[in-house]
């Protein structure tokens, strides 16, 4: 048979499979259908890949993609989903609770579904999420009918639930900020993904609040932020990680470590990482404004993890099949299985010398990068763009 597409030559990569292995890979009516050492060129297009990396489709578990939403000049922080998602060789973004109840429906019919990317979103407890900051002031801005309405009619791409600790809330509140956020998650039954680091007022008292907090959380909710420096974050003011985090992750809850320029410390990542509190999954937080500083993109900050020593195989399940099974996603993402659609991320691997800066003034260098060099989206192949450097993808380079 003549297929759409074949794949050709590359090394097939799928942790969440256990296959590492120079294959083709054929595709048929935005599907995979074959995947094997040798399958000739037999199609409309065969795209020689040898040399590259053949992913699953690479999911951001967390970015703010309501572009268009806010008022250019008054907090416009959404960027294109697209400029993040397929022209960076990443077919699915999740956005991390940027709207919530209120405005979700204008999110979803102005962004979610005219991007080419596959959007999926967790939605912010709050009313307004994080559009209408500060997300929660009252007890009132969590409303839990109109939030469970809201999922419901959007069952299919609402992947979890988005809470905040920090700003005016957070001093206002406490832990009722998660508790509130949690009688959601349960009414709904997802996980729920909750923002420590209080970035916006650096209070004094988040740290205990963050430490509240966590007892409320439960297995498959996702801390955010773990490796953060900022107050609210998980080491005590001696340095030691808080025993309410241990207990956490003993109990099965997940760690996420995404950035965005301003929440990744090398130093706390290494006393996380020495006492085995590893990601659960990599993500970026990446918005319109740190994707042009500080975070830059999804595969430079897996290039980043590379640096800190983490295996390729590692860094590619932790951006494939580990975010998949955060958002119970497995099913349809994360893995290349005959039959599914599509999604996959075509990266080069590239050796030199390149550094990387946290927001502590810390840097670490690293001699592996990847960089993106096509995605397929139901089986369509498209080009990423420039880059966000300057220069291109690849990450600063040592001079
Ligand atoms: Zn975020």
């Amino acid at each position: 048979m003549t297929y759409q597409l074949i794949i050709k030559g590359g090394r097939v990569l799928s942790p969440g499979d256990n296959v590492d292995m120079i294959a083709d890979v054929a595709i048929d009516d935005g599907k995979i259908v074959s995947i094997k050492p040798e399958l000739g060129d037999d199609a409309n297009r065969v795209l020689d890949v040898r040399g590259l990396l053949v992913t699953p489709g690479l999911l951001d578990l967390h970015t703010h993609v309501d572009f268009g939403m806010r008022t250019v000049g008054v907090n416009a922080r959404g960027v294109n989903p697209d400029l993040i998602g397929v022209r960076a060789g990443v077919p699915t973004i999740v956005d991390a609770g940027t709207t919530g109840p209120m405005n979700f429906g204008g999110f979803r019919n102005y962004v979610i579904e005219k991007a080419q990317t596959r959007v999926l979103a967790f939605l912010h407890a709050g009313r307004g999420g994080i559009t209408m900051e500060p997300d929660v002031r009252y007890e009132d801005d969590v409303n839990v009918d109109f939030f469970e309405t809201a999922v419901a009619n959007n069952r299919d791409i609402i992947v979890g639930v988005k809470m905040r600790l920090m700003g005016p809330g957070l001093q206002s509140l406490g832990a009722t900020i998660v508790e509130l956020a949690k009688s959601a998650a349960r009414k709904v039954k997802l996980p729920l993904m909750v923002h420590c680091g209080d970035h916006y007022s650096k209070f004094d008292g988040a740290g205990e609040v963050t430490r509240a907090a966590l007892r409320l959380f439960e297995k498959g909710d996702i801390i955010e932020h773990t490796y953060t420096p900022i107050p609210g974050g998980h080491l005590t003011d001696s340095g030691d990680i808080s025993s309410e985090l241990r207990d956490a992750v003993d109990r099965g809850v997940l760690v996420s470590v995404a950035g965005g320029g301003m929440h990744f410390s090398y130093r706390v990542a290494q006393t996380m990482l020495d006492a085995g509190i590893m990601p659960s999954f990599i993500a970026t937080d990446l918005n319109s404004i740190n994707h042009r500083q500080g975070c830059w993109s999804f595969t430079e900050v897996l290039s980043q993890f590379l640096a800190l020593g983490f295996p390729l195989k590692d860094v590619i399940e932790l951006a494939t099949i580990k975010p998949a099974l955060a958002v119970h996603k497995d099913d349809v993402l994360g893995r290349l299985t005959e039959g599914r659609e599509a999604d996959i991320s075509i990266l080069d691997v590239v050796e030199g010398d390149w550094y990387y800066d946290d927001i502590e003034g810390n840097q670490i260098k690293g001699q592996q990068a990847i960089m993106p060099k096509a995605t397929i989206r139901r089986g369509e192949v498209i080009s990423v763009d420039w880059g966000p450097h300057p220069w291109g993808w690849l990450p600063a380079p040592i001079v």
